[in-house]
């Protein structure tokens, strides 16, 4: 394999990608590669991660259990503190059980390859995360993929088809988009075909609804309407690990079947704290979903007020650039401002779709929204002049 080939091409298409590095926590003011910057990209949407009393549960548990965990959950793995967080989500989901992968994109690989066999037939939006791609990849199920939010395209490809088994799976909030999946049409139409309807709740948790439960909460549906629902304690929760919710049988199966679950050892007892002390915090504190949700709406006003166009009900704002090179360098151009936001390329998205992926934390304040919208006003007049 020429690499070095392969590397020039990345670099020639404006593809290749290099690491920032991060030498403080990851709040809304940080420091990136040296320099003092407002982060406006963080997944951290509640703006918890350096919390002083998850902080202290962490040393807590770190005094009282050690480093790691020493084996899988199956084995050696399993502490008092797994099953605590796995109670305290299905609680937070008002679901019967969940289960605690190690990341969220060992959740959805997982989940869909151990529940997916050969007969199924799994429908999956065109935007989906590539967590859920992969999982469709490895499952033996015949994936089909229908245009992103489209309802119609949905059920035309179902009515083709006709499945005697199979799943729905979509993101609930799309990564690059921000946008929210329709789950009380995907509801209906998983219930009218005998299919299994799984959520990806990774951007959804601690960002929508009224406590922040995610997409079932924020379009009133029942707890079982959604039948998996799946979520990262990566982003809002500020830890690690992935999760799904949903019946007893459900996550009974998967401890028993999910290969991503089995096969890995257990996140360690500080981890565990840490989203134990994060979903504790939200359930505690609901002032900082309301204002995560303000700033959404600010920000958003803010932006269409000064002529960029946005919408968005979610922490996820992207201002679409189109060309690779152009939306490196507005990248750069927001850097030397003081603002933080990474540009996302192909294969992330799809080429000629480059971004600039603005996210929201509940501690921003509307001067720090102000200065970032004005930075990138100016940054996107000057962009038509770059060749
Ligand atoms: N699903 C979605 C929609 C995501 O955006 C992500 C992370 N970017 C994941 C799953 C994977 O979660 P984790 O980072 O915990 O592996």
């Amino acid at each position: 394999m020429d690499f070095n080939k392969n590397l020039t091409e990345l670099k020639e298409n404006n593809l290749y990608r290099t690491f920032n590095t991060i030498s403080a926590p990851q709040e809304k003011q940080t420091i990136i590669n040296d320099k003092q910057v407002l982060l406006f990209s963080s997944n951290s949407y509640l703006g918890i991660s350096n919390n002083e009393m998850v902080k202290k549960k962490v040393i807590r548990a770190v005094d009282e259990y050690g480093t790691g965990a020493g084996g899988s959950r199956l084995t050696t793995g399993n502490y008092d503190l797994h099953m605590r967080l796995e109670r305290l989500l299905s609680g937070f989901k008002e679901s019967d059980a969940s289960i605690v992968f190690n990341c969220g994109y060992m959740a959805n690989v997982g989940t869909l390859s151990s529940l997916c066999k050969e007969s199924d037939v799994i429908f999956s939006d065109a935007l989906n995360h590539a967590s859920i791609i992969d999982g469709c990849r490895l499952s033996k199920a015949k994936t089909v993929i229908y245009a992103h939010n489209n309802i119609n395209d949905l059920k035309a490809k179902i009515d083709e088809i006709r499945p005697k088994s199979g799943i729905i799976i979509t993101d609930s909030v799309f990564s690059m988009d921000g946008d929210i999946a329709r789950l009380p049409d995907l509801a209906q139409i998983a219930r009218d075909n005998n299919l299994l309807l799984m959520a990806d709740d990774a951007h959804a948790t601690g960002v929508i609804g009224k406590t922040g439960r995610g997409g079932a909460e924020y379009f009133g549906m029942a707890h079982d309407d959604i039948d998996i629902v799946m979520g990262t304690l990566s982003k809002a929760v500020a830890s690690e690990g992935g999760f799904v919710c949903g019946s007893t049988q459900l996550c009974d199966y998967l401890k028993n079947t999910a290969r991503s679950f089995i096969f890995s050892t257990a996140l360690s007892p500080a981890t565990i704290a840490a989203a134990i002390g994060g979903i504790e915090h939200i359930l505690t504190h609901p002032e900082i979903i309301r204002r995560l949700q303000d700033n959404i709406s600010y920000f958003v006003d803010q932006l269409n007020n000064n002529g960029i166009k946005a919408a968005s009900e979610t922490a996820i704002i992207p201002i679409i650039i189109g060309d690779e090179r152009k939306a490196t360098k507005a990248s750069e151009a927001l850097f030397d401002r003081g603002i933080f936001v990474p540009c996302i390329r192909y294969p992330t998205v799809k080429k000629g779709e480059a971004r600039l992926r603005f996210t929201l934390m509940s501690n921003h304040t509307h001067s720090d929204m102000d200065y970032a919208v004005s930075c990138l006003k100016n940054v996107l007049e000057q962009i038509e002049s770059w060749n």
